[in-house]
């Protein structure tokens, strides 16, 4: 039994809020007493409705209160009424700030069991129609800037996204295979592995293919959305953690990952050396890095897809190269420099203890 105390809100980037919830299989005390805590989250957060996953707990539920109606569902169905939809703004307690306006349909009937196990039906209307609706979406890992109308605000949507890989396409480079690439580059690799830089999630996820957990940190959380909707469609969820930070101050011990990679990221830091320095230190003896970063070739297909758009694509001038020379120094060798799929990699390898070096102590955890 999960002690009641031990719920709280969770706000985007947790992964609990992507994931398609079970469905509650025991009805009783534990899940009665688990329904008073949403309630009392949702209370003392001034919500008006809270599903289940909002405090942690991936199970198929949400309460609702407006007006002193209380409502609590338990596994859920929304049936569609002969109902027009409506468009109204919604805000939600796990995105702070973030408003959008999102087309609803104007009733609904809804079926599941109350918090007793006793079957439930009714026809929600108003008000309650949209929370009901928003709450259902919460159970199958959508939120509300999943209904951003308009492309990039608040995210970039799944259509842009779609646009420029087909772009990129028609110019020869297909960016899924690129990462799928670089994370087959190394040969064997041993989990947990870290991911620096999110962005769309594409190394994260070919690195989930290859049976790892994966942690990838990013501190821009504004493609998290797409790149949590694009893990789940590949189905390794499951094993990717997503997590919202700053590369260069890791939340984990010395020697902890047993692997690192890092693409198409060099080229937007200005100083490279404390991010580098930081997948070092999480690394175990022995382990794996992998940096990558567009090669030349690549970098003026970058910048011509970027000009067509009538933007420019910023570039720090850090390049693989130098990165290879920054992670010698903090105790990696480089075991192999690779190019493809217009990318440039280099391969290194933390020095096993008792190894010639100039780091001679096992860093400790
Ligand atoms: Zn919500």
């Amino acid at each position: 039994m999960i002690p009641a105390t031990s719920l709280t809100l969770r706000t985007l980037p947790d992964p609990v809020l992507r994931l398609v919830c079970e469905p509650v299989e025991a009805f009783g005390r534990p899940l009665r007493e688990m329904v008073e805590e949403l309630r009392q989250i949702m209370i003392r957060h001034k919500g008006v409705g809270l599903a289940a996953p909002q405090a942690g707990v991936a199970q198929r539920l949400f309460v609702g209160e407006i007006d002193g109606r209380r409502l609590c569902v338990v596994n859920p169905t929304l049936l569609p009424c002969r109902a027009s939809s409506e468009e109204a703004v919604e805000g939600c307690l796990s995105l702070p700030a973030v408003e959008v306006p999102v087309a609803r349909a104007r009733a609904v009937e809804v079926r599941g069991w109350t918090s007793e196990g006793k079957e439930l039906s009714f026809v929600a209307e108003g008000f309650w129609a949209r929370l009901v609706q928003h709450e259902v979406d919460h159970l199958d890992g959508r939120l509300i800037c999943d209904h951003a109308p308009a492309p990039g605000e608040p995210v970039l949507r799944r259509q842009a996204f779609e646009a420029r890989l087909a772009q990129y396409r028609a110019f020869g480079y297909d960016r899924v295979a690129a990462a799928r690439f670089v994370a087959r580059t190394a040969g064997r690799l041993r989990g947990p592995a870290l991911d620096v830089g999110t962005g769309k999630g594409l190394l994260a996820r070919e690195l989930v293919q290859l049976s790892l957990d994966v942690v990838s940190v990013d501190v821009d959380t504004s493609e998290l959305p797409l790149a949590s909707d694009l893990a789940r469609e590949a189905g390794v969820g499951h094993r990717l953690r997503f997590l919202h930070g700053d590369a260069r101050r890791l939340p984990f011990p010395s020697g902890y990952f047993g692997c690192a990679a890092m693409m198409d990221v060099l080229h937007h830091l200005d100083e490279p050396r404390p991010v580098l320095a930081e997948m070092a230190r999480t690394l175990r003896l022995g382990g794996i890095v992998i940096v990558a970063d567009f090669s030349p070739e690549g970098f003026r297909l970058v910048q011509r897809v970027h000009r067509a758009e009538g933007r420019v694509h910023p570039e720090s001038g850090v390049t693989v190269e130098q990165a290879r020379t920054l992670l010698e120094r903090e105790g990696l060798d480089c075991v192999g420099r690779v190019e493809g799929h217009l990318h440039e990699v280099a391969i290194l390898v933390k020095r096993p203890s008792g190894s010639t070096g100039d780091r001679p102590n096992r860093s400790h955890r």
